[in-house]
């Protein structure tokens, strides 16, 4: 179980990876960082396209950045936006969080103050898990 400690170093890689948010059409800048079980820290921030369907969030940026450098057991990941609307993970990036760990922690913060914590599977009681397909 991650500590307090790691927790915070964790939502401080988050709020520092948010800098590097690809963001020219939108303006809104997401940091995200995920903490693996052996304690390595992966950060993402969001990237846009101007094809606007092929941007990516900060938190799946960051997951998949994890989990190709080999940490697959992730135990906590946390997300800094400016305000809670952009905090909260969207859908998409809940279903990739649940791929990876249902009882991930989950740290939103706000730069206004926001702060909120649940899991993965908090956020998506209802994950899409059709049956037949059994993970690899
Ligand atoms: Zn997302």
């Amino acid at each position: 179980m991650a500590g307090k400690d790691s927790l915070q170093r964790l939502v401080r890689a988050a709020r520092r990876a948010r800098e590097g948010a690809y963001s020219p059409y939108s303006g809104v800048k997401i940091g995200a960082a995920v903490l693996s079980s052996g304690g390595s820290i992966h950060t993402g921030a969001n990237v846009e396209n101007v094809s606007y369907g092929l941007s990516c969030c900060a938190e799946r940026t960051a997951l998949f950045s994890a989990v190709a450098g080999g940490d697959r057991k992730i135990v906590a990941i946390a997300v800094v936006g400016g305000s809670e609307e952009f905090t909260r993970p969207c859908g998409a990036c809940r279903q990739v969080m649940v791929e990876f760990n249902p009882r991930m922690k989950v740290l939103m913060r706000g730069i206004d103050g926001f702060s909120e914590d649940g899991t993965a599977e908090s956020l998506l009681p209802h994950r899409f898990r059709p049956a037949g397909l059994a993970k690899r």
